[in-house]
């Protein structure tokens, strides 16, 4: 019997805030993370197959991702099948509209699709925490793919505890077409604060500002924007320095907060409603960049039944 496919739709992300440590032995960094999911989507399409193959398109430049064993959701795939001992391959086709190595975890929403789309279509029907041990596996970010909606995620960004958030938060981000690396954007950070560059005492205390936490509680995006910091942006802007021009913009467009959404180079600008989203998105647009209207917080990777 061939078992129909499975669709799932999996949300990039924000870094409302991004509060990141010093380099550790072990190569990584400490971060204090609060994560929003929005509305702009990766979709997937699982059917079974003899071997892990992948198709990808999009709205987006899709042609640095690889389409092998080194896409993230190939590797999603065959590390749910090894662990549940399936036998058979899987055939993943994604729709990607995530800017790719844009700072929005695009490659982490694919991942945590593929381990929902495979476990609905193999029927392994693992829990969301098994899932989520799986998905910290794959990458810091995949386990926020998962759980969508607004959570804080502390050590690498993957342990994760859900916030109370209410009402609705428009943004708007302007994409660039040339992507970032994330490891290049941390040496640069690690370099800056070693030379001094940037100051940074090695004891603070890494945690989310309460004020975020309260401005997500209450729905206010004017207080939250009062809180909105990404300890990447200045590495980010050291690479990209243009990228400073679009903030000012959308600060002079009147945009509630202007940020570089985690590693970059997306920047993200936040908005009071869903009018002055659109007036912010209009006056960018209208300067060439292209700006895109989103809204957060949204579900995790989730099923699309038909
Ligand atoms: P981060 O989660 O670190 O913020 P990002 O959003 O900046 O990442 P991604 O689009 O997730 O960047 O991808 C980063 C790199 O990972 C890409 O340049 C690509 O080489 C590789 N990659 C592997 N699998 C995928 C995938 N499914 N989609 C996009 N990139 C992938």
């Amino acid at each position: 019997m061939t078992t129909p496919g499975v669709r799932v739709r999996a949300p990039g992300k924000l870094n409302v805030f991004f509060e990141v440590g010093p380099l550790k032995d072990d190569g990584f960094h400490d971060v204090a993370s609060a994560y929003q999911a929005v509305s702009l989507y990766e979709d997937l399409w699982a059917e079974d197959a003899d071997e892990f193959t992948i198709a990808i398109s999009g709205t987006v430049d899709v042609s640095t991702v690889p389409a092998d064993d080194r896409n993230l959701a190939v590797r999603a795939a065959r590390l749910l099948a090894k662990t549940i001992g399936h036998t058979g391959g899987v055939h993943l086709d994604i729709v990607k509209h995530v800017p790719v190595a844009g700072g929005m975890g695009g490659g982490s929403a694919d991942a945590a699709a593929a381990l929902v789309a495979c476990d609905a279509l193999w029927g392994s029907d693992l829990s969301h925490a098994e899932l989520q041990r799986l998905g910290a596996r794959l990458g810091a970010d995949v386990p926020f793919a998962l759980m969508g909606g607004t959570a804080i995620g502390t050590g690498r960004g993957d342990e994760l505890s859900p916030a109370l958030a209410k009402g609705r938060f428009d943004w708007v981000l302007v994409t660039s077409e040339a992507g970032l690396s994330t490891p290049e954007v941390y040496g640069k950070l690690d370099e800056l604060r070693d030379n001094g560059a940037i100051a940074f005492a090695r004891s603070q205390v890494r945690d989310v500002a309460p004020g975020v936490l309260h401005a997500l509680r209450a729905g206010d995006p004017s207080a939250l924007a009062e809180h909105v910091r990404n300890d990447m942006q200045a590495a980010a802007l050291a690479i990209r320095p243009e990228l400073r021009d679009t903030l000012e913009l959308g600060d002079r467009a009147g945009a509630l907060a202007s940020v570089v959404s985690g590693s970059g180079p997306t920047t993200a600008f936040l908005a009071g409603d869903r009018e002055s989203a659109l007036d912010l998105q209009i006056s960018l647009a209208a300067a060439g960049y292209h700006a895109l209207h989103v809204h957060g917080p949204v579900a995790g990777a989730r099923i699309l039944h038909a």
